[in-house]
């Protein structure tokens, strides 16, 4: 029987970047993967994907929306197969990427689906061969799945998923997205810069739940300008087929609403993937939300490690990868700690909407004495140069220390512009720091210095 250090089960950012630091660490490390390709949901029907399809259809909205720079350009059209074509390739060279790191660095694939047999031992299933392996330690680093409603059975054709909603053939005339959360929005902008007429259904009362108040709300006002229909407090709680098209039923504030459809995403969350793997055989329990409890990523069973979208914390690559370091690291001794709350947040809409740390509402709700400082985009010079004045900045900070406690920002280039907050919050910073640092002129993350010294009514270009 082939023996590893670690067997890490799941190929996706927790399991493959787990195995590379391990065998940067010198560890003799296996990697199981039950689908063709490495790279997990992220790369093949997730983050990737969907960022290719963000950046073409933008480009595609920009071209035929140029009037107002004095750029015409007559009968812009779109071709749905080359927009897709374009897609695979992006993700055909990540993989192609990662399979490379991984073959480097001298970890073993293992192909097929890994079972835990308990007494460090890993059965791998797939191509009609069963084999066993053993390792002092294992990862489990299996992800998670989109969840769906009761009463809509997902196809991938009409009633999709976001792996189906990243690969429509065609543009929907009628697009209705159950959930206005990451997928829903960054989907629906999609398939609206397309032309499709899109319906953001959503149970909460506001879009991107989670988001500071304020961002949600100047969200909602952006997107609706921008074209989509956006209904909050409403739950669909029926679907039927009727004259061909989908009729959804849904219920706001006691009332009952339909909707007509040609297309419906369901993007209502992702649940744990433990299904076949055997937790059974290692004494290992999940929670209510069908998650692996975890200890600093340590299950109950000695030796077994769970990691990213399969254990509790925001479900984000980025997340995913840190715990995939941390598990390595301590594997080779280490002692190592992730801190999700600076864990950044972002969804990728024009604008942006990315976040770290605490929310306003968070941190009173904590009993945390707050203040705040918020600057608009109307005020900065580059976003009017850019015609990208829809955004905000807030800066939330502790009000006796000043350290700096959240920060939140709806903009073009929000997803950069977080990286410098997390930085200041990983070292500790204040908001004074942060209204001190230096950035360059013009750009957008100006604004994140102004609303740090907003704080003490100090932003220079406002009132
Ligand atoms: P996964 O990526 O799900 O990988 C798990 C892997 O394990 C899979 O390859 C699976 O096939 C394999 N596996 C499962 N069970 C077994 C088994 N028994 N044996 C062998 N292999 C097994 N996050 C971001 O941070 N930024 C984004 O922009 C972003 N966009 C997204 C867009 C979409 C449409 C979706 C769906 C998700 C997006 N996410 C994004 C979330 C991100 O994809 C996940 O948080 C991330 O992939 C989790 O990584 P993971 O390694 O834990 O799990
Ligand atoms: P989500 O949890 O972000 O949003 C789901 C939304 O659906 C919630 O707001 C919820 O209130 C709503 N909802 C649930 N049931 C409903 C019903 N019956 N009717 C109407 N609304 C309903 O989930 P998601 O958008 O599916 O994304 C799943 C995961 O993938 C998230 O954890 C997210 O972090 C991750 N993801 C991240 C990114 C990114 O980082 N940019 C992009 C896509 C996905």
């Amino acid at each position: 029987m082939d023996t590893y250090d670690l067997v890490v089960i799941g190929a996706g950012p927790a399991g493959y970047v787990c195995a590379i630091r391990a065998a940067q660490l010198g560890l003799k490390a296996a990697l199981v993967e039950k689908e063709e390709h490495l790279g997990g949901t992220c790369l093949n029907i997730g983050c990737i994907p969907s960022k290719a399809l963000l950046h073409s259809t933008e480009l595609f909205h920009h071209a035929a929306h140029g009037e107002h720079h004095g750029i015409v350009a007559k009968e812009v059209t779109v071709d749905v197969a080359k927009l897709m074509e374009r897609k695979g390739k992006v993700v055909d060279q990540l993989r192609k990427g990662v399979g490379t790191l991984v073959q480097k660095r001298g970890i073993t694939v293992l192909k097929g689906t890994g079972k835990l047999l308990g007494d460090h031992k890993v059965e791998v299933s797939g191509g009609g061969e069963t084999k066993t392996v053993a390792a002092e330690n294992i990862v489990i680093a299996t992800g998670s799945s989109h969840a769906g409603l009761p009463f809509l059975e997902i196809d991938e054709k009409d009633i999709v998923s976001s792996t189906g909603a990243l690969a429509f053939d065609a543009v929907p005339e009628r697009l209705v997205v159950i959930g206005g959360g990451a997928i829903g929005l960054e989907l629906g902008c999609v398939w609206a810069r397309l032309g499709s007429k899109v319906t953001v259904v959503e149970f909460l009362p506001t879009i991107a739940a989670g988001s500071d108040d304020d961002v949600s709300k100047l969200a909602e006002r952006i997107f609706k300008k921008q074209g989509l229909a956006i209904d909050t407090n409403t739950k669909v709680v029926a679907c039927d087929k009727q004259n061909g098209a989908l009729v959804l039923k849904a219920e706001k504030k006691g009332k009952e609403k339909t909707y007509e459809a040609d297309k419906i995403l369901i993007s209502v969350g992702r649940k744990a993937h433990t299904d076949g793997l055997g937790l059974d055989n290692a004494g290992i329990e999940t929670d209510e939300r069908g998650r692996i409890p975890v200890d600093n990523f340590r299950t109950k069973a000695k030796g077994v490690w769970a990691i990213g979208d399969v254990i509790a914390g925001p479900m984000l690559a980025h997340k995913a990868e840190e715990d995939g370091v941390a598990v390595a690291e301590m594997i080779a001794g280490k002692p190592v700690h992730v801190d999700y709350n600076l864990v950044p947040n972002v969804i990728y809409t024009q604008p942006e909407i990315a976040s770290v740390g605490l929310t306003e509402r968070a941190a009173k709700d904590k009993g945390l004495d707050v203040k705040v400082g918020k600057f608009s985009l109307l005020a900065n010079g580059r976003a009017i140069a850019q015609d990208a004045t829809d955004g905000m900045v807030k800066v939330i900070a502790d009000a006796n220390t000043d350290r700096l406690l959240g920060v939140a920002v709806i903009a073009a280039g929000a997803s950069e512009i977080i990286a410098s907050a997390v930085a200041h919050m990983t070292y500790g910073g204040s908001a004074e720091d942060l209204g001190r640092t230096v950035h360059a002129h013009p750009t957008i993350s100006e604004s994140l210095k102004e609303a740090a010294l907003a704080i003490e009514k100090a932003a220079i270009h406002a009132l």
